[in-house]
């Protein structure tokens, strides 16, 4: 495989061209966004952490049956992907309110709730990820009743894999972000998770303390952001 073209830019990742036209490589960078790309800054090694532990987390994903479009690791800072043609919705899915929600509502952050929520937003920085419903989705032409159905059925298998997993660890899987898409080897099947599940995308709790893991550190400034994303993968036990 051999790295080519930049393809796009992105807030934390960068993504070039291959020779294979139907594979990615996504570059995890040290940059982190908050508030639609307003509040920026570097933080030593965000890439390399993030890389390893999105690694892991879908690893343990796909062998629970939820295909992904990771192929492999390929160095610190970089990984293969399967190329795809994303859905231009992010699916949320809520075991604890917090964030938005919380705001939206006016419902205390730390409410848990009793059965998973799942929200689903248009992904566009310039709109500030508005919230939207099914109608809008299918009506609007951003995806079709079949994938309405495959993100929601997709996004409740990952919570029965991933909450149980940061369970044993001790973490509250409060809430997180997931896109899907289709791989443009195969634009007619099913959809596939890709991105990325990192602590950049969502919020965990250290279960007896409460204390934030993720990148709420960076967003309300408390500090050691990275120390505590490193504490997540040993945590979970995602080789560093
Ligand atoms: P953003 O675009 O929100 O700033 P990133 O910096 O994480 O986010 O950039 C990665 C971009 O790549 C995102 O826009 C994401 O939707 C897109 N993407 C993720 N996985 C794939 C894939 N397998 N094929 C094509 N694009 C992808
Ligand atoms: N999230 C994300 N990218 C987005 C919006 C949300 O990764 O563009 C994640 C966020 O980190 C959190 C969850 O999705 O884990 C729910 O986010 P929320 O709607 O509460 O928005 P926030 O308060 O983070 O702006």
């Amino acid at each position: 495989m051999e790295k080519r073209q930049e393809l796009y830019r992105g807030k934390a990742k960068t993504v070039y061209a291959t020779d294979d036209p139907h594979r990615l490589v996504m570059h995890y960078r040290d940059d982190v966004s908050a508030f639609d790309g307003v509040k920026l800054a570097q933080l030593a090694q965000k890439g390399e952490t993030n890389n390893k532990i999105n690694a892991y987390v879908m690893g343990k994903l796909v062998a629970a049956g939820v295909p992904t479009h990771l192929v492999s690791v390929l160095n610190e800072r970089e990984s293969l992907v399967r190329k795809m043609r994303m859905l231009p919705v992010e699916c949320v899915v809520r075991n604890i309110c917090a964030g938005s929600m919380a705001k939206r509502y006016g419902i205390e952050e730390g409410t848990r709730l009793s059965e998973p929520i799942f929200e689903f937003f248009l992904k566009s920085d310039a709109l500030h990820d508005p919230l939207v419903n099914e109608d809008h989705i299918r009506v609007l032409g951003w995806g079709s009743a079949a994938e309405i159905g495959e993100m929601k059925a997709l996004t409740h298998k990952v919570n029965a894999v991933l909450k149980p997993l940061f369970a044993a660890a001790g973490i509250d899987l409060v809430d997180y972000k997931l896109e899907f898409g289709h791989p443009t080897d195969d634009p007619n099947g099913p959809l596939m998770l890709g991105d990325e599940f990192t602590p950049d995308g969502c919020r965990l709790w250290d279960a007896k303390t409460g204390e934030k893991m993720d990148k709420d550190r960076f967003r309300r400034d408390l500090g050691s952001v990275i120390e505590h994303y490193r504490e997540v993968a040993r945590r979970i036990g995602a080789p560093l």
